[in-house]
């Protein structure tokens, strides 16, 4: 027989945005529960680089725009959170860099860029003197920029959100949603359980997934979404903690974060050269991002370095011209919100926003019932990597 549940706010997925959102919700005094189909983070949130963007990557046009500014307000949420100053409580997540590099490629354009940044950004960048450079910097020509921005590890974002709504996440698939203006009911199917869930509204944060669930919804006509596909280069070796973006005029070249995988320093490559990846086989894109590394890094070793990649889809709202919208989306389609936050730095901003469509009634569990088990952590790209050595 099916639990039959009576609720608030359901949320549907695990990512950052429904991790956030469920937060939110909670914290408003809703009842709430989340499902998600698969892991927590999967798909986006353990793919980010875990930037907490200042705004610095959209202001290299000298230009700091609508998205320069909303990514530094939201950074500024941020250090709220880390400090403990307001809720979720973050104090003590896995920061893994307090700070980045901002450096330039040779050209005029470079020139250009760097700017451009300096003049646009709220927070000026110090100039880094060269006796300060990391040694990783050696051989790059013009001023490097040191920039406030923080590096989180995305999966114990993941790990910590979830905690701190013990029994309220679990694991399941949405079979169907009947939506009614006023309240939608959706059927789950859990590990050897199922439930129709009664919800006042129905939060869907599923990032890519959000495509079927408006299609099962009704709605998949008036709400559409959009893919865009980006490959990520990983490089593992003997090599220094790099956090930084090499640009070249408003072009983002290379953005690079650093973790570790068993011992070993493990470089997570984004920016244009992702961008550029989709349209590569794999093989050719390492040995291309390996020229893109060496380009931006001449003074590094990349000896007895391991390279991999992997595609991942970023998902949004689908704006006319298919570039990334200028900021999160959140609608609400009678009982239905659809939350797409773009960044996850973004995410507790479009949380607050999904939260206003709706008012707290109290009534309900805060739990899923005996016997639903909660999600797994979505693993991080480079623990199921296959890598390999270029000659
Ligand atoms: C390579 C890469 C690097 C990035 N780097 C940064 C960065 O440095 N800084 C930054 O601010 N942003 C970054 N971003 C953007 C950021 O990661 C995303 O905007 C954000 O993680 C999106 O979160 P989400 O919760 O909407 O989606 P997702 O993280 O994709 O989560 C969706 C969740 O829903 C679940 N789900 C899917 N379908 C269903 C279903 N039918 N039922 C239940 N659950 C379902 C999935 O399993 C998953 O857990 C990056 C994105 C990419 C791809």
């Amino acid at each position: 027989m099916a639990d039959a549940i009576q609720i608030d706010a359901l949320v549907v997925g695990g990512g950052v945005a429904g991790l956030f959102t469920l937060h939110a919700l909670r914290e408003a005094g809703c009842s709430a529960l989340l499902i998600e189909s698969r892991a927590l983070g999967f798909g986006q949130t353990t793919s980010s680089q875990g930037i907490l963007h200042a705004g610095v990557k959209y202001a290299l046009g000298g230009v700091a725009g609508e998205d320069a500014n909303e990514a530094s307000e939201a950074a500024a949420m941020w250090g709220n959170f880390l400090q403990g100053r307001s809720g979720p409580d973050l104090r003590g997540i896995r920061v893994l860099a307090t700070h980045e590099y901002l450096w330039r490629t040779a050209s005029l354009m470079g020139a250009a860029g760097m700017l451009g940044a300096r003049l646009a950004l709220r927070t000026r960048p110090a100039v880094v003197e060269p006796s300060q450079r990391p040694a990783w910097l050696a051989g790059v020509r013009g001023d490097v920029l040191s920039l406030p921005e923080t590096v989180i590890d995305p999966a114990d974002l993941s790990r910590r959100l979830a905690a701190a709504a013990p029994g309220a996440i679990a694991l399941g698939q949405v079979r169907a949603i009947r939506a009614e203006p006023a309240s939608a009911t959706v059927e789950i199917e859990g590990d050897g359980r199922s439930a129709r869930v009664l919800a006042r509204r129905v939060f869907l944060c599923a990032g890519a997934g959000n495509e079927a669930l408006l299609a099962l919804a009704g709605l998949g006509m008036r709400v559409s979404m959009q893919r865009r596909p980006l490959r990520q280069a990983m490089v593992r070796g003997p090599l220094p903690m790099v956090f930084g973006h090499c640009i070249d005029g408003a072009r983002t070249r290379i953005t690079v974060t650093s973790d570790t995988d068993d011992g070993r320093t493990v470089w997570h490559i984004g920016g244009e050269l992702a961008e550029k990846g989709p349209a590569m086989q794999p093989d050719a894109f390492v040995r291309y991002a390996r020229d893109e590394v060496a380009a931006c890094m001449p003074g590094v070793s990349l000896a007895g370095a391991e390279w991999s990649s992997y595609a991942v889809d970023r998902a949004e709202a689908r704006t006319p011209d298919t570039r990334r919208p200028s900021s999160a989306h959140v609608q609400a389609h009678g009982s239905l919100v659809v939350t797409w936050p773009v960044k996850l730095v973004l995410a507790p901003r479009a949380a607050q926003a999904a939260v206003k469509h709706i008012r707290a009634s109290r009534d309900g569990a805060d739990r899923w019932p005996e016997g639903w088990t909660a999600p797994p952590l979505a693993a991080r790209p480079w623990q199921d990597a296959t890598w390999t050595r270029l000659p």
